[in-house]
């Protein structure tokens, strides 16, 4: 029996696939009424992380949060601090 070509989109997803492209945050930090943005930071400045008020240093990867409607008060956190911080305020997913 000849083997039957599987289809591209039929094959499984390998991890870095499923994981999210630079630019997209991942589905557990979208919170209705902001906008998050994951960047690498490779070409960032210094950030101070509203979360645990330290640096996020350049070239560390992280979050942009947006609140909708407020385009200048945008923050930069810590992956890990924005997910603490949905936890607290109870919108984690
Ligand atoms: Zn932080």
């Amino acid at each position: 029996m000849p083997r039957k070509h599987r289809a591209a989109r039929d094959r499984p997803l390998r991890l870095d696939e499923v994981e999210r492209p630079l630019g997209v945050a991942p589905a557990w930090a979208q919170v209705t009424g902001t906008t998050v943005r994951a960047v690498s930071g490779e070409r960032a400045k210094t950030y101070r992380c509203p979360g645990c008020h330290q640096e996020i240093r350049a070239g560390t990867p992280h979050l942009v949060v947006v609140e909708h409607g407020d385009v200048e008060g945008r923050r930069h956190w810590h992956t890990g601090c924005w997910r603490r911080e949905l936890r607290r305020l109870g919108r984690a997913v």
